[in-house]
């Protein structure tokens, strides 16, 4: 077997003296599209990145068996990853007064927190406040992509235009049309895994060879088909052809650890923004990268009102700099987007930069998740074992509601997502009654007929769910924090009954034993799906952004992450994310050349 093993471009020199033609806050899926656009095109480039440059592959160790590691995985004594009870009965900020040296998000908690201990950040240095919310933040370069479930969807017209489709919200000031092309450029450049459906709601991609479903899972699909409804292999934004034109990613081995871990390939097999966007965009000559720089500040020329640069601290060093350009692209994710807008306060922007229609922060949604069900497949107990996690992920099933039909009780829709099979540890075990050489054959005979899948919903986008900054908290930098006024409404609560009646519904349809049910609401957050708080749209009094993520304030400004989105749909944001990010700097990238911005 040959790996791909390229080291990446060495660092360079960073000349804080230089006008540069652009400056890209954050590296993740989106500041690493920016990068890659715009480099192509062929700006100068610098990226500002808070989080360090980690040796990921020595952090993610893909092929590390669980007997190892000294711990199985987990963090040395003194982490803490923080628990659903902790989220719901406390109030933020959550590691305040914690005993423990080093707080992690929930996500730390997944078996395999030594992974994951220097991705994630660390709750004590990066407080906030309000209302609860179960916020994951991976501060690192490439951000949350270095961990991401990979889960690849298209969003459709059923999302763009929701509004017109049944009523609420807006409809964004795109259609699928627009960034149907721009969908199909991050698929070649990326790959992605899946098979073809011809679903209207859910577009199919341009797919490499798809994962293989286990035997409850076909089952489960061939009876969905009599129900209208469709179970498809997980669309996966993993290479599995290989991409001839990457040299820092390999093809994808089936290895397993994508079912192990919290996440991670440290083969790049899965799609991360170092290796699929910044490294090749370094090749161009025409990027710089400073990581551990913490931006604070989107600076503005007080004559002009327009975008100047980026004003930023280093974080080891904790000295303060400016990075000059002549355009500023912030990509800091979702809701650190939002509060580095509204730090960007100035005599003409009294608001925070970009904010005169006073929506940012504003429309903040989400996928809402927590319910869902398991089954038993009782024709595969006592079959032999298969290699069912050996893939990247297992199925999903799209959207089947408020499509067609209204759905009494609530709008929009959830799909869900789900796997069968056998898995490297059979947690049946923990359930399972007895002793001995029979409990032994009892958990063997069981391992790998069960199926589980979970609902993932749309919160509906509303202007009073909103982040602003909290006066008086300030993170280890002195920065002030988000102060979160979030919580979901009646649909969400409704939708999610629906999906365990669906779920358990479905299962049973197929001839497979219902033998769990979780009507739970997770945590507000728990999805890592946040979206909306810099929303696009053509009323300047009414959105941040225009079609191009271009600021209506400010014409050198653009915010190229899921803070532009108009609503939340239910499909996973992240390939929507790049594809947006893609068609805006095409689009900047254009004016630039023009002299408009
Ligand atoms: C465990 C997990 C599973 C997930 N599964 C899926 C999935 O299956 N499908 C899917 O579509 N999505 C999934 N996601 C979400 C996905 O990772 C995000 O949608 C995606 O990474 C968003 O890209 P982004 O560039 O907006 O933000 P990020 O990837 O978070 O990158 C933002 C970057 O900006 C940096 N930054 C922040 N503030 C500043 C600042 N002030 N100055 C400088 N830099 C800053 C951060 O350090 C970070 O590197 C998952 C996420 C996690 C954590
Ligand atoms: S299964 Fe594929 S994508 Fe997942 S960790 Fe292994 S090689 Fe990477």
């Amino acid at each position: 077997m040959t790996l791909v093993k390229t080291p990446p471009p060495l660092s360079q020199e960073v000349d804080l003296s230089k006008t540069y033609d652009a400056v890209i806050v954050g590296s993740g899926a989106a500041g690493g599209m920016a990068a890659h656009v715009l480099t192509e095109q062929g700006m100068d480039v610098l990226m500002l990145e808070a989080g360090k440059k980690l040796p990921i592959e020595q952090e993610l160790r893909s092929m590390q068996w669980p007997y190892d590691h000294p711990r199985r995985g987990e963090a040395p004594p003194g982490y803490h990853s923080l628990s659903f009870n902790e989220y719901t009965i406390r109030t933020p900020p959550y590691a305040k007064g914690s005993t423990f040296k080093h707080v992690m998000s929930y996500v730390g908690g997944w078996g395999g927190s030594d992974y994951v201990k220097n991705i994630l950040v660390d709750e004590k240095d990066h407080p906030y406040t309000g209302t609860k919310y179960a916020w994951v933040r991976a501060r690192a370069l490439g951000g949350k992509t270095n961990i991401w479930g990979r889960l690849a969807l298209r969003l459709s017209d059923y999302d763009f235009k929701g509004k017109t489709h049944d009523g609420y919200g807006e409809d964004w000031p795109i259609s699928y049309a627009d960034i149907q092309p721009y969908y199909d450029k991050v698929d070649l450049y990326l790959g992605i895994s899946g098979v073809k459906e011809n679903l209207p709601h859910l577009p199919d991609s341009l797919f490499q060879r798809p994962n293989k479903l286990s035997a409850g899972e076909v089952k489960l699909r061939e009876s969905l088909k009599k129900m209208g409804r469709v179970l498809t292999p997980y669309r996966a934004g993993v290479t599995t052809d290989g991409l001839k034109h990457n040299r820092y990613r390999s093809k994808c081995y089936g290895r397993g650890a994508c079912d192990r871990r919290p996440g991670g390939c440290d083969i790049h097999a899965a799609f991360d923004s170092p290796t699929g966007l910044i490294y090749p965009a370094m090749d161009t000559g025409h990027l710089t990268l400073r990581t551990n720089s913490i931006a604070h500040e989107v600076l503005v020329d007080p004559n002009t009102g327009k975008a100047r640069g980026v004003g930023f601290v280093d974080s080891a060093t904790r000295k303060s700099y400016e990075a000059k350009a002549k355009v500023v692209i912030v990509a800091a994710s979702t809701l650190e987007s939002a509060r580095l807008l509204l730090l960007s306060r100035s005599a003409q922007h009294p608001n925070g930069i970009g904010n005169s229609s006073g929506h940012v922060g504003h429309n903040f949604c989400e996928h809402v998740m927590g319910p869902g069900v398991t089954g038993l497949v009782k024709d595969l107990v006592g079959k032999p074992p298969t290699l069912d996690d050996g893939r990247p992920g297992g199925f999903y099933i799209p959207r089947f509601r408020n499509l067609k039909e209204r759905q009494p009780g609530f709008v929009r829709g959830y799909g869900f997502e789900g796997s069968g099979g056998f898995s490297i540890f059979p947690g049946n075990a923990f359930g399972t009654q007895g002793f001995g050489a029979q409990f032994k054959k009892e958990v063997r005979d069981h391992a790998g007929a069960f199926i589980g899948m979970g609902g993932f919903g749309e919160v509906l986008a509303r202007y009073e769910n909103y982040v602003d900054l909290d006066p008086q908290e300030k993170d280890a930098w002195g920065i002030p924090t988000l102060r979160f006024h979030y919580q979901f409404g009646d649909n969400e609560k409704k939708m999610c009954e629906d999906m365990v009646v669906a779920g358990r519904e479905m299962l049973e349809e197929a001839g497979i034993e219902v033998v769990g049910a979780d009507d739970k609401m997770l945590t507000e957050g728990w999805s890592i799906h946040e979206l909306g708080t810099a929303r696009m749209g053509n009323d300047p009094k009414t959105s941040v952004l225009n079609q191009f993520q271009q600021s209506h304030d400010v014409k050198n400004l653009f915010v190229v992450d899921g803070s532009s989105h108009v609503s939340a749909s239910c499909q996973n944001p992240t390939w929507t994310i790049m594809a947006l990010a893609w068609r805006s700097c095409e689009y900047l990238a254009g004016e630039f050349k023009k002299g408009n911005l």
